[in-house]
């Protein structure tokens, strides 16, 4: 049981009519693992990513999440499986205060740190009291009491980012999908975003999948590269071992 991975992605492929977005991807992340998706424009990652939030449903394959399929839930119960994710446009509601931005996260959450029950069991509504407790300790997690209360619209868009962290967070997820985390960040901010994406998995038990464009934040926090390109994988490996790889530059200088 413990030593299957918590996320399984099996031969999956997404067709649009005659574009192979996806064609045939495999890999296993195991809990507590940070697994990094890059890959050239157009390879296929935001795809890949939409069919972990289940927004897209492969054309063929399967996706396990603690040895259950994912395919059979509709993506607004995704999160109740353990599943947070981030999206690459905020997705903060501007009028709201940075507090009920987070509380929305906090209404509903898996009930178990071990996903493979949460699959199975009613989502856990949480009463006022515990969403106050999840909403305090995240708005502290993340450094956010100053601006607890102010709407978000006008904040600044690196507080924002962890605006939508805590969000995320806020369901208690066993996996958490990160959109693009560093896009509109400046170079500081990204170093920062690096050691707090560490510590989140350090500190709350969560396995983190991002995709990303930055390559030195992909590289300095990921245990596991997946390399996508034209829909296939075409490198999976540590940090070091993907850089290395001919295939893996090959691709980025742009001949495909
Ligand atoms: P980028 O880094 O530019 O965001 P990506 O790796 O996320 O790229 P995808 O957005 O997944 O790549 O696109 C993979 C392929 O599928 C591209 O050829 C894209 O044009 C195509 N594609 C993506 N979404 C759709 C769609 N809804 N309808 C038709 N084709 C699509």
């Amino acid at each position: 049981q413990d030593r299957q991975p918590l996320l399984s992605v099996r031969d999956i492929a997404v067709h649009f009519g005659g574009i192979k977005a996806l064609d045939g991807v495999s890999f296993g992340l195991e809990r507590g693992q940070i697994l990094g998706l890059i890959g050239p424009n157009g390879a296929g990652k935001t795809t890949l990513f939409n069919c972990l939030s289940r927004l897209y449903t492969p054309t063929s394959g399967d996706i396990l999440f603690a040895g259950a399929t994912l395919l059979d839930r509709p993506a607004h119960r995704v999160a109740e499986s353990g599943i947070g994710r981030t999206f690459q446009n905020l997705a903060t509601f501007s009028r709201l205060s940075v507090r009920d931005n987070i509380r929305i996260g906090a209404h509903s959450a898996s009930n178990s740190d071990i996903a493979s029950d949460a699959l199975r069991l009613p989502w856990v509504r949480r009463n006022e009291a515990e969403i106050d407790g999840v909403v305090d300790e995240l708005i502290d997690y993340l450094e956010l009491a100053r601006v607890a209360d102010m709407p978000a619209s006008g904040l600044p868009f690196g507080t924002l980012k962890r605006v939508e962290l805590a969000r995320a967070l806020a369901s208690k997820p066993t996996l958490l999908l990160l959109d693009e985390p560093a896009g509109g960040l400046n170079h500081d901010e990204i170093t920062e975003l690096g050691e707090r994406i560490r510590k989140i998995r350090d500190d709350r038990n969560v396995t983190i999948l991002l995709v990303e464009h930055h390559m030195n934040l992909v590289m300095a926090i990921s245990d596991i590269v997946v390399v996508l390109n034209f829909g296939r994988k075409i490198s999976e490996g540590s940090p070091a071992t993907v850089q290395a790889d001919p295939e893996v530059i090959r691709a980025y200088l742009g001949d495909g």
